[in-house]
């Protein structure tokens, strides 16, 4: 997928006038936020559950080399084969060797961030092997010709007539915007294509090193035919994604479908040990499995940015950030987006390829208080920061429109008094200045910063409000 977070700006300025999008975007945020709520609502201790979580991803990162060969060993016993892949390039070259190997024509994949950060589909196609996505929302972008926009949702920035048009321009099909029609429109087409696959890769949520078993979640079905109807099954996985027991896998298997949509279980959980055996009826031939580390052992040794190794991307931190609401996936510029995106693609991209990216955030916490595995997105996030600050390149890149409010602020913030008589001040001329949440007007190029910006009414002054909250919260707290 090719790079192009040195344009989040512009992109995302872009993204916050599209209406549509962000309509489409706001309800389908709502609504993930509500199957999140309600998924760990249903556990006994969901903090409890939280703190375990970030403490296997913890300790199995602690262990990685170990757990690592002992992965090894054990998909080697069970028959498959083991590839080391130091980054993309040599990843993708492991595939197309695989595909010359076996004479592959044709390949159906599963939902796979990992082959998107090696830009395996253009690779495929460029060498002349058909390629097809096979989850619902990989083909409809697929079919676009575009990338994912979201972690587990890629085409959520598409709303139903545009998927219908697609079709029937793509597919060649009647139009209907009915979303089960729609449905077994792409399951007909990929139907077909499972059945003449020579291969299947997917990628993988976890990879139990004390079996080599490897697990994938999914909840259309997709990946299983993917995994057992091809006679080769590659997986490939970044070298984070190993844990070492079941007890572990059980810990985390608890956190990310609740996270991701609420679900105590994914509707398909496939757990893939070796290729199949003698006797068996269905399963590949042969089962390879690619360890890609493209960046994660340098994340690894970097104290601060190895916590956004524990992501199981779930997708919830996308879900509740206002900032990906307003500017959408695309505009992150490559495989991550939302403050998920904010810190890998910072981290696993080449030193100041995502600048911009380290100040998409408002810093608001939100990321950080769904996060199943508890990754402190706003601190890792400040810490890019101030190592930008430091980078004698970024330095005096931050126009004067956005450091003077930041050190008005501050130096308002540490006077109380001329603080209360500034917001008093701000309130009373917010009529003036706003019409329907947008800005009227604004001096000299501060009018440009606020075409993109909704200004939200400011009414009560928040320490007015906070002896109402914080009896409201603590009530709250008692009940729960
Ligand atoms: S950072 Fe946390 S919330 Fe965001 S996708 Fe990863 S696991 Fe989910």
């Amino acid at each position: 997928m090719e790079v192009k977070t040195e344009q989040f700006k512009e992109m995302a300025a872009k993204a916050a006038c599209n209406e549509t999008l962000n309509r489409t975007l706001r309800h389908a945020g709502e609504s993930f936020r509500a199957l999140r709520e309600k998924g760990f609502s249903q556990l006994e201790d969901p903090e409890g559950s939280r703190r375990r979580g970030h403490e296997v991803k913890d300790r199995c990162l602690s262990r990685l080399p170990e757990l690592l060969r002992l992965l090894e060993e054990n998909v080697i016993e069970a028959g498959g084969v083991v590839h080391w892949a130091r980054d993309a390039s040599e990843a993708r070259r492991i595939i197309m060797d695989l595909v010359k190997q076996y004479g592959v024509r044709t390949i159906v994949k599963g939902k796979s961030m990992m082959t998107e950060e090696i830009a395996l589909n253009k690779e495929l196609t460029r060498k002349g092997i058909e390629v097809w996505e096979t989850d619902l929302g990989e083909f409809i972008v697929q079919l676009a010709g575009e990338s994912p926009s979201h972690i587990i949702a890629p085409a959520i920035h598409m709303n139903r007539e545009e998927v219908a048009c697609l079709f029937e321009k793509k597919l060649g099909v009647d139009y209907t915007e009915d979303p089960e029609a729609l449905t077994m429109i792409a399951r007909r087409v990929l139907r077909e294509k499972f059945l003449g696959a020579d291969m299947g890769i997917t990628g993988g949520n976890m990879a139990v090193a004390e079996t080599g078993t490897l697990a994938l979640f999914e909840n259309e079905g997709n990946i299983r035919f993917a995994t057992s109807l091809p006679r080769v099954h590659v997986a490939l996985i970044g070298l984070e994604k190993v844990v070492g027991t079941w007890d572990d896998f059980g810990a985390l298997l608890n956190l990310l479908p609740r996270s991701a949509a609420g679900q105590k279980m994914p509707t398909y959980l496939s757990l893939i040990t070796g290729p199949k055996k003698a006797g068996e009826e269905d399963g590949p031939e042969a089962f390879h499995l690619i360890l890609l580390d493209n960046g994660r052992s340098r994340i690894l040794g970097d104290t601060v940015l190895r916590e956004s190794l524990f992501c199981l991307r779930c997708g919830a931190c996308l879900n509740v950030c206002p900032v990906y609401e307003r500017a959408g996936g695309h505009s992150y510029g490559w495989v991550y987006s939302g403050p998920i995106g904010m810190l890998l693609n910072s981290a696993l991209l080449p030193p100041g390829k995502a600048r911009d990216l380290a100040f998409a955030s408002t810093l608001c916490g939100a990321c950080a208080e769904v996060c199943p595995v508890l990754i402190d997105h706003p601190k890792i996030i400040l810490d890019i920061r101030r190592r930008l600050s430091e980078d004698p390149l970024w330095k005096g890149r931050l126009a004067l429109e956005e450091v003077l409010p930041m050190k008005v602020y501050a130096w308002l913030s540490l006077h109380p008094g001329l603080f209360r008589s500034a917001a008093l001040l701000a309130r009373t001329f917010q009529t003036l200045m706003t019409s329907s949440g947008r800005w009227k007007w604004l001096p000299g190029t501060l009018a440009r910063w606020g075409e993109k910006r909704r200004i939200p009414l400011l009414k009560k002054p928040f320490r007015t409000r906070w002896p109402g909250l914080e009896k409201a919260i603590r009530g709250g707290r008692k009940k729960h």
